[in-house]
């Protein structure tokens, strides 16, 4: 028999950054946990918490100043029940600090002269006897919530599998001037002001322990010199991502946590859903992945800079039905002996998603040791494609290929190069992109077999396909395919206007190497040989818009523009 644990359901916490100016830039209030608690023990946090039943109250309304229920779910993204987490935030913030964000009438920060603090400390702590609720309080003291005081900042979720678990609101308040914090403690044992680079620097020298999620706060927090430009910036609207870390572990066998951007994060996601932290958070040539059913990636020992961590092949297939293969890669003996042991059935297979070298040369070789049928598109007559690859089968554009046991559809995307196409594994929802889409660095245009044109249109239209990951020539597998395609396609328009820009500022017909230096001033000089490549084919782009002229090597602007 099996037992199960029921998941562990986040509970809904809110938590405040209170930071003060001071003359090199900002501080932020600590609080150092004792080491009788059974959550984040003898770490330093900001204060925060679980939200309560009182947070809740149906007076609380009333009690808050400058902000409804209604904004404040809208601000957090939920149905309802926001204006809680304020309230949560500012209960918290008096109950492990004593620093109260309130008004006294309307207008007036509370800034507490002795007699009131006095008082408020014995409220205080009758509260932490549970003879008061922090609503009574603000009723008998007359005090109104500084709702409008405090931003709302980021959205952590902690890992799956943990055992306790939050689902945090992270919150920004000037810090309430003429008040004293004092611990309670109960839950507190110190506190501290501190700049949160300095924090970062005692916590690597162990001086402050500090949780995952305070070490990136306080990352995101170092560069405001003022806390003015925080809070604008925290009331700014714009999507928040929901930061839920995942553990995988590096090369060294430790394991570290990956949040929202790390390449690996989207495929951790994916692979370990209890969070068991046993995913690699790097790619190891010639190890196998499993990445989906009966889906395995296997990468080539040829990392670079135009190749990334190396070619991935990936396998898809089991013992009953055979396997295919797409992209064996370049002509690597070690490579193709990897694959045949890796994969778990004989490989009948191979998909080329296009001819540049490090993707097909090995089709021949592999094909000669596993007597598999070869599919993709022939090779283009120019120098940097693998002219050896001459398909048995030449697939076609939302071609359907019933092979491995299952149906992989055949997506034409030219643009990167003239015969690259995607294969979608519809079960799945699961789309292999060659060189279409790779994670982390840009895709390289070169005419004349690359095109601009094409390359967008070709972005375009996944935006019409069903899929969940991108399985990418180079890198993790992506999730969010949507919005990595919008991404690609503003950056390129963003290029395009750079370049637009770049002919302007030459004022007279221009060449590459003079055009390169204005319209790629944010990239490297080492990368502007490939940048060119690119740069060539906006200018293409352009020249059939009636956008730019061409003369020779010498582009200029079209009269008109
Ligand atoms: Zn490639």
């Amino acid at each position: 028999m099996t037992s199960s644990v029921a998941p562990v359901v986040p509970r809904p916490a809110a938590t405040v950054i209170l930071a003060r100016n001071v003359s090199d830039g900002i501080e932020v209030f600590m609080m150092e946990r004792t080491t009788a608690v059974e959550f984040a023990k003898g770490m330093h946090v900001f204060p925060g918490g679980a939200l309560d039943r009182t947070d809740h109250h149906p007076e609380i309304a009333s009690l808050c100043v400058g902000l409804d229920d209604k904004s404040a779910s809208e601000t957090l993204g939920i149905e309802q029940g926001g204006l809680a987490y304020w309230i949560a935030a500012i209960r918290e913030c008096f109950e492990e600090s004593g620093l109260l964000l309130g008004y006294r009438g309307n207008d007036r920060l509370l800034e507490l002269a002795t007699d009131e603090a006095d008082r408020l400390a014995a409220l205080r702590l009758e509260m932490a006897q549970s003879k008061l609720s922090f609503i009574d309080i603000l009723l008998k003291e007359q005090v109104k919530a500084a709702t409008d005081r405090i931003a709302y900042y980021s959205h952590w979720v902690t890992q799956a599998g943990r055992p306790r678990r939050y689902d945090t609101r992270f919150f920004v308040a000037q810090a309430p001037e003429g008040q004293t914090a004092l611990e309670d403690n109960h839950e507190t044992v110190g506190q501290i002001w501190v700049r949160p680079d300095q924090a970062i620097d005692l916590h690597r020298s162990g001086a402050l322990n500090l949780m995952f999620p305070t070490i990136k706060t306080l990352e995101s927090l170092a560069p405001f010199k003022y806390v003015e430009e925080l809070l604008e910036y925290a009331r700014k609207p714009r999507p928040r991502q929901v930061m839920a870390p995942v553990t995988g572990m590096d090369r060294a066998g430790v394991s570290h946590n990956l949040i929202p951007g790390d390449f690996a994060y989207a495929e951790i996601k994916k692979l370990d859903t209890d969070n068991q932290g046993t995913c690699c958070s790097y790619i190891q040539p010639g190890q196998p992945v499993t990445i989906g059913q009966d889906v395995l990636r296997v990468t080539a020992a040829n990392p670079g800079m135009m190749t990334g961590p190396g070619t991935n092949s990936y396998l898809i297939g089991n013992a009953e039905h055979g396997v295919a293969v797409i992209d064996p890669g370049p002509l690597l003996e070690e490579h193709i002996e990897a694959l045949i042991a890796a994969a778990p059935g004989p490989i009948r297979w191979i998909l080329c998603t296009h001819t540049h070298l490090d993707h097909s040369p090995a089709s021949t070789l592999l094909k000669q040791r596993t007597g598999a049928a070869t599919y993709g598109m022939p090779p283009p007559p120019f120098p940097n494609q693998d002219q050896s690859f001459t398909p048995d089968h030449i697939v076609t554009h939302h071609e359907r290929l019933n092979i491995a046991g299952t149906v992989i559809r055949v997506v034409h995307t030219p643009g990167h190069a003239s015969n690259q196409v995607c294969f979608l594994l519809e079960s799945q929802n699961l789309m292999f992109t060659g060189d279409h889409i790779m994670q982390g660095s840009t895709v390289v245009i070169s005419p004349p077999d690359g095109s601009m044109i094409e390359y967008l249109a070709s972005l375009r239209l996944l935006l019409d396909e069903k899929i969940d990951y991108f399985a990418p020539g180079h890198g993790f597998l992506m999730d969010k395919p949507a919005e990595n395609v919008d991404r690609i396609l503003i950056h390129r328009q963003e290029r395009e206007n750079k370049v637009m820009a770049a002919l302007k500022k030459a004022g007279k017909p221009a060449s590459l190497e003079v055009l390169v230096k204005l319209a790629y001033d944010d990239t490297p000089e080492r990368l502007h040989a490939v940048a060119q490549k690119s740069l060539l084919a906006h200018l293409e782009k352009l020249r059939t818009q009636a956008r730019a002229n061409q003369d020779g090597n010498l582009w200029s602007l079209a009269s008109h523009v």
